[in-house]
């Protein structure tokens, strides 16, 4: 019985995450888990799954939960969701919260020795050095639960990361993938968030519709799988059937398949480097699907896409600013404070402003994202 943690657990990876601990309740238990601000779900979860911690968003909500589940250690707040993520009868936590708010929890789980599977990408966008090197020192595993990542390193097993040529990265292209820059000026928040291929929670949607989503795909591939950025390359895909591929010097192309369907590298993570059956997910049925298409990525039509590869080519608090300034403007354009191509504009105006700085500490990168926050708040 692997016991996990899981931050996120009301989110969207996070209830696919409890789908499959509920297909599988003889080999997974759910020990301690986190929750933002939904509290009737966090309750079902509780009654649910039986876990011995939880931790909220918010003390009001705790204090609510704690009269009604006596037996469960209820906690809330930063402090609340780094005790989850280090868990002590947790082996691996899933880390599905959004956000770089999701980089102290996951250090702290590696230096308690869990192994993570993370969704959280932004983690290791804002400050992939810190993260790589903290598991490499506490020699921790770090599993893919992006399905891109998911898929190259499915694609891996068994080879030799030396004999890597590249990376191929697919994108469905969002919302908008077959609009033009022009036609982007005036879409709105309902629409961006109506993604053809995946059901997803609101910011992973509007940068998938952007781009930003591959963007910080590349650096989060940068980062696990050890490559420079002239290796990783990205192309559109709008079925989402191929997840993404890895070419080998020899010319040979491995790729991996299947419907969309999370659950999949979701389970994978946690059952690595066995697999279980799946049998809610879809199988894949290539007769049917028929036709796959691909094309490149226009770069000047997706201008995140190139901001972000310029961004974790310089490296540093570079990629801190990306991905805080993103957030921010994320979270504008959804709560209908800026229009959708003001997201590209604001995360490029906070870049042009910053003085990067190499190598950041902790401290440096916490700093550094605040003041990209601040500078996004300050230009709405
Ligand atoms: P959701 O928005 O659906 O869920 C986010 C979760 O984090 C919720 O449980 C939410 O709580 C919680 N949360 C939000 N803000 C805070 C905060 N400040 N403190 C503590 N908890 C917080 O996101 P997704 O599940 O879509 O995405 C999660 C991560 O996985 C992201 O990094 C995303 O990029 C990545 N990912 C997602 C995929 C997907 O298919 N959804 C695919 C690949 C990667 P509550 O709702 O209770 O307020
Ligand atoms: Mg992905």
């Amino acid at each position: 019985m692997k016991k996990l943690s899981l931050l996120g657990a009301t989110g969207s990876i996070g209830q696919q995450t409890l789908d499959v601990i509920q297909q599988h309740r003889e080999e997974f238990s759910l020990a301690a888990f986190s929750a933002g601000r939904n509290i009737e779900e966090t309750r079902k979860i509780i009654l649910n799954f039986q876990p011995e911690l939880v931790s909220v968003e918010r003390r009001e909500d705790a204090e609510k939960l704690k009269a009604e589940f006596p037996a469960v250690t209820i906690l809330y707040g930063e402090e609340g969701l780094m005790e989850a993520a280090v868990f002590q009868s947790a082996e691996i936590l899933v880390n599905a919260v959004v956000g770089s708010v999701g980089l102290n929890p996951t250090l702290q789980a590696i230096e308690a020795g869990k192994t993570i599977a993370i969704a959280n990408k932004e983690t290791l966008v804002t400050a992939g050095h810190l993260v790589m090197a903290a598991a490499q020192r506490h020699n921790v595993a770090l599993l893919p639960v992006d399905s891109e990542h998911s898929a190259i390193f499915q694609c891996l097993q068994g080879e030799k990361e030396k004999n890597i040529e590249r990376l191929v990265l697919t994108a469905s292209g969002g919302s908008f993938r077959d609009r033009t820059r022009e036609d982007l000026q005036h879409v709105t928040v309902q629409e961006a968030l109506n993604h053809p291929n995946w059901s997803m929670g609101a910011k992973i949607t509007i940068d998938s519709a952007t781009m930003m989503n591959k963007g910080l795909e590349v650096i989060e591939a940068h980062w696990l799988f050890h490559l420079p950025y002239e290796q990783i390359d990205v192309i559109l895909h709008r079925e989402s059937i191929i997840h993404s591929m890895v070419e080998f010097q020899d010319s040979s192309v491995i790729a991996q398949l299947g419907t969309p369907d999370m659950r999949v590298p979701i389970q994978y993570a946690l059952t690595y480097p066995d697999r279980l059956p799946l049998p809610a997910a879809q199988r894949l049925n290539l007769l049917e699907v028929g036709q796959l298409h691909f094309q490149p990525v226009d770069r000047e039509r997706f201008r995140m896409l190139a901001l972000a590869y310029q961004a974790g080519k310089a490296g540093g608090t570079v990629p801190t600013v990306l991905n805080a300034a993103n957030e921010a403007a994320v979270a504008a354009f959804l709560d209908g404070k800026i229009t959708f191509l003001q997201i590209d504009e604001m995360v490029e105006r906070a870049l042009e402003k910053h003085q990067p700085l190499s190598n950041p500490d902790l401290e440096t990168i916490q700093q550094t994202d605040k003041e990209a926050r601040n500078f996004v708040h300050s230009l709405l």
